[in-house]
């Protein structure tokens, strides 16, 4: 049996977070990226944030819905978080695996 290894660039985490636009508690998508770090995208709002900074909001019209749409999408796909599977990603990111 072959097992193909899909490795994404993020690796997403779905959580119920304090979103501060909304504030309110939330769906929120968290997007780890080995260097660059979290990316946190509300599914309500389509606000995100990096590094705990508010991310620049796109000017084009119904961009929040996209980004929520975006988001709730991902925050599905991700299912329960698995922190050895998080373990392995972020190594396997940092070369620490051949
Ligand atoms: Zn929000």
């Amino acid at each position: 049996m072959n097992v193909i290894v899909c490795r994404a660039r993020h690796f997403t985490i779905r959580r119920i977070w304090h979103c501060p636009t909304c504030k309110t508690r939330r769906r929120m998508l968290f997007q780890d990226e080995a260097w660059y770090g979290m990316t946190i995208t509300c599914c309500h709002c389509g606000d995100c944030w990096q590094g705990g900074e508010l991310c620049p909001r796109p000017t084009k019209r119904g961009w929040r819905k996209q980004a929520a749409a975006d988001a709730t999408a991902g925050w599905i796909a991700a299912g329960r978080y698995d922190r050895d599977a998080h373990k392995a990603w972020l190594a396997a990111e940092m070369g620490f695996t051949a």
